[in-house]
């Protein structure tokens, strides 16, 4: 099974094209769709989770035609919406229990069997009597997980999954979705480039609503392969350097900024090559750099 994405547009009513003639094929397994805030990645994530209409283009996952068969998709969905809403006043099991009511898992026995299953699942069986409302970010997230899994879904959509989560929570968020299955079609959005470094065999980077590279991160990182120069400049030579020179990022370590410039060529003498990182490919794209859709 595959998603595949034809044409999609999507202009809102104030005129801001949050997508732009988008065309992609995504297979199974982990996907990255990555985009810095503002790119069109939710407005691309609701349209396929059918909450959101497209102006123009297909969607097809298999055979159901996404844009058209809503009702056939949400039963092979599974949606982790970026902004869960309000988070109620009632304990996980009882929620989880409830949205299994709601997707169709009428028997009262099947039904408390998955639902421990998941809470087991997804690492919150222990706090299955506490209410949502009082979980941290990472629980809050794996709750996300657990009734976006309900039903068997072939579609998993995760939206912006581990912004806001420290370091642990990510990294059992991780753990968690490295768990679902090979067969499934699972759409990871985010800004974040270590999401989809750690976690994705294929992604694509979009910006203004527009598809930039897609592709595996070997690929994207291949693409850039001798092209990337490192220089530890001091403060005060930050300035020129930008104006001088492509510069891709700029981070300071240990308190002096570190370049790293983007050139077929080395920069200038004092320039050291350095391996690309997708961080590097990344902002490559973003700033118009690098140019190549290796689909
Ligand atoms: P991302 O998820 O990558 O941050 P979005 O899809 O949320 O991007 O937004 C893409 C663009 O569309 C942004 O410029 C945003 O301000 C705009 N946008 C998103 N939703 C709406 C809306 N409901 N009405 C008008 N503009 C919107």
């Amino acid at each position: 099974m595959e998603l595949v994405i034809n044409g999609l547009s999507k202009t809102y009513g104030n005129g801001v094209k949050a997508l732009d003639n988008v065309s992609l094929t995504i297979p199974t397994g982990m996907f990255g769709l990555l985009g810095p805030n503002g790119a069109g990645k939710s407005s691309l994530m609701r349209i396929l989770a059918t909450l959101q209409e497209a102006d123009a283009g297909t969607v097809m996952l298999g055979d159901l035609d996404v844009l058209n068969q809503k009702h056939e998709v949400r039963k092979v969905l599974g949606y982790l919406p970026q902004e869960f809403g309000v988070y109620p006043k009632v304990s996980a099991y009882q929620m989880l229990d409830h949205i299994a009511l709601l997707k169709g898992v009428i028997a009262n026995g099947e039904r408390k069997q998955l639902v421990e299953a998941l809470l087991q699942k997804v690492n919150l069986w222990e706090h299955r009597n506490r209410r949502i409302a009082g979980f941290s970010g990472g629980m809050k997230q794996r709750f996300g997980i657990a009734q976006a899994l309900i039903g068997d879904p072939k579609l998993i959509i995760v939206d912006e999954p581990t912004a806001g989560l420290d370091p642990g929570e990510r990294n059992r968020f991780y753990n968690l979705l490295t768990e679902i299955g090979e067969n499934v079609v699972v759409i990871l959005s985010t800004h974040i480039v270590q999401d989809v470094q750690e976690l994705c065999n294929n992604m694509a980077i979009i910006n203004m609503g527009q598809l930039l590279f897609a592709g595996s991160p070997s690929d994207a990182l291949r693409a850039a392969e001798g092209h990337i120069w490192e220089k530890r400049i001091s403060k005060s030579e930050l300035e020129q350097h930008l104006a001088a020179h492509r510069v891709i990022s700029n981070k300071l370590i240990a308190g002096s900024p570190v370049i790293h410039v983007f050139n077929s060529t080395r920069p200038a003498d004092d320039f050291v090559p350095v391996e690309p990182n997708l961080e590097d490919v990344f902002f490559s794209h973003i700033n118009g750099i690098l140019n190549t859709t290796a689909a």
